[in-house]
């Protein structure tokens, strides 16, 4: 470790006040510390210079022999008396506890811990994306899926290790799972890079499971998919997911709904619409016509002068909302179809019906009137 002055390890002056010298530790152990540099042997060096300089510094009484004796002041490291004022006794881990416990939370817990043996890490969590109907949206469905799971390998029952052999004692760190890192006085305990903290390493892996103790299997599961589920939410099946590692929980299996789109309804919500043609004699006279719904059919009775565009609304033919409970409605908007292949007396009838409205067209067709007006208007400036 080079020999810096620890002022200049931590970036600031001579006077700087605790709080400063606490705030650029937790600045340059967080840059350096060997979570975030992995396999860094620089930035490694760098967390431990830094690690001194702060329990050092952090001291007012050994920072004011350091400042008077430099580090002759404050090394009795070597004599491994108890020149340290109380620090021989304290570790690493009881400084980063107490500065970091707010930093690096539980991730640095599980990595101080050491005694709690092999890290637990939850399994992976899985996504299935399921098709549905409109209609199976609207009443609920529970549709089967089959999805992968991951059981005990029948080989090695789980262990991860070729029938008749077993896992021995880390060579790297004697089994412990931690290693130690002396750093002058104090030291610093780590996860063993050797076993990833397990203590145990497998030197001849199962060949059925290439060591994870876990074989993939097809599962079929029903999954209950209730009425009024949108299009991109989730149902979460709890455990169904990856399985976790060193006894960790296994991940959750979320099933994404996706919604087919309808031939003849278009969803917003719990709210339906549908453009429906009526043919023009009936735009006229008014008249009752047949709305499809998603469960059957309604009647709606149009009035006389209806005009494209107009929109019906049919109360409680919607879709139940999943978080209010309360159903939507249908929204019928009609469009007048023009006739086509008229024959020729029906021509003659049409041709006489024009006639007979077109004298006082402003009557029959306000909307035309007005707009003739206009174009009238326009031409005479
Ligand atoms: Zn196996
Ligand atoms: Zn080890």
């Amino acid at each position: 470790m080079a020999d810096r002055d620890y002022y200049e390890v931590l970036g600031v002056s001579r006077d700087a006040s605790a709080e400063d010298i606490k705030k650029a530790y937790r600045r340059l152990a967080m840059k350096y510390h060997p979570d975030r540099n992995p396999g860094d042997d620089t930035a490694k060096e760098k967390f431990e210079e830094v690690g001194e300089a702060y329990s050092v510094l952090s001291d007012a009484q050994k920072r004011a022999a350091y400042d008077r004796f430099g580090k002759a002041g404050v090394d009795s490291g070597a004599a491994g008396g108890s020149g340290m004022g109380g620090m021989g006794g304290m570790n690493g881990a009881d400084i980063f506890g107490s500065v970091f416990g707010d930093i690096f939370g539980d991730m640095f817990r599980n990595q101080q811990g050491g005694c709690s043996g092999p890290q637990a890490y939850s399994g992976e969590d899985l996504q299935y994306e399921l098709t549905i109907t409109l209609e199976d949206a609207a009443k609920g469905v529970k549709p089967e899926i089959r999805v992968p799971v991951w059981e005990t390998c029948e080989t090695c029952h789980g262990t991860g290790c070729r029938p008749g052999t077993h896992k021995v004692a880390c060579p790297h760190c004697g089994g412990r799972g931690t290693v130690r890192m002396q750093q002058g006085f104090f030291s610093v305990e780590q996860t063993c890079p050797n076993c990833h903290g397990s203590g145990q390493v497998n030197q001849s892996p199962c060949p059925d499971c290439n060591g994870t103790g876990h074989q993939r299997k097809t599962k079929t599961l029903q999954v209950n998919i209730p009425a009024g589920i949108d299009e991109g939410q989730r149902i979460r099946l709890s455990g169904m997911g990856g399985p976790g590692v060193n006894g960790g929980p296994a991940g959750d299996l979320y099933v994404v709904v996706h919604i087919k789109d309808h031939e003849l309804f278009r969803r917003d919500g719990s709210n339906l619409y549908i453009d429906q043609p009526i043919s023009f004699v009936t735009a006229a006279l008014g008249g009752e016509i047949t709305v499809p719904t998603l469960d059957g059919e309604s009647r709606i009775t149009l009035p006389e002068g209806t005009q494209t565009g107009q929109v019906f609304r049919l109360r409680g033919k919607g879709i139940k909302s999943l978080r209010s409970g309360v159903t939507g409605d249908l929204f019928c908007r009609v469009y007048v179809e023009t006739p086509v292949n008229l024959t020729s007396s029906q021509k003659k009838l049409l041709r006489e019906f024009g006639k007979e409205i077109g004298e006082n067209g402003a009557k029959h067709s306000p909307k035309n009137q007005n707009f003739l007006d206009k174009v009238k208007a326009f031409f005479a400036d």
